[in-house]
């Protein structure tokens, strides 16, 4: 999805408010004082995407009671909704997620996860 007008205003503001509490950068460990200032924003447009994708997932709407084991194709009943942490394009995230239980093969999956589609 493209970022809409109305989001990127949104951003502009923010970035805006950041830029006037932030202050000077420290880079005397940075190629540059512009390689720092891009080396904070990175870290800060991180930090929004990681809070984003936590928060996002924790509002999903509620899962089915059931989902279909991806090892034995049997249905396996919800065990509710859980916290992880994955490992994202940009490093570390928390997400909540449904989990499910496999009564045949004695193991939790979560559909979401393609780690767990065979
Ligand atoms: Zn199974």
């Amino acid at each position: 999805m493209a970022t809409t007008e109305e989001i990127r205003e949104r951003i502009a503001a923010f970035a805006c408010e950041l830029a006037a509490e932030l202050g000077e950068v420290d880079d005397s460990d940075a190629l540059s004082w512009l390689d720092a200032l891009e080396s904070q924003a990175i870290e800060i447009g991180d930090a929004m995407g990681v809070e984003l994708l936590r928060r996002r997932s924790t509002n999903r709407p509620a899962a089915a009671e059931e989902s279909t084991c991806p090892q034995c194709g049997q249905p396996a009943r919800s065990q509710g909704q859980r916290e992880r942490e994955l490992i994202g394009r940009r490093g570390p995230v928390m997400i909540t997620e449904p989990e499910y239980y496999c009564t045949c093969c004695r193991k939790a999956f979560f559909p979401g996860d393609p780690d767990d589609r065979s």
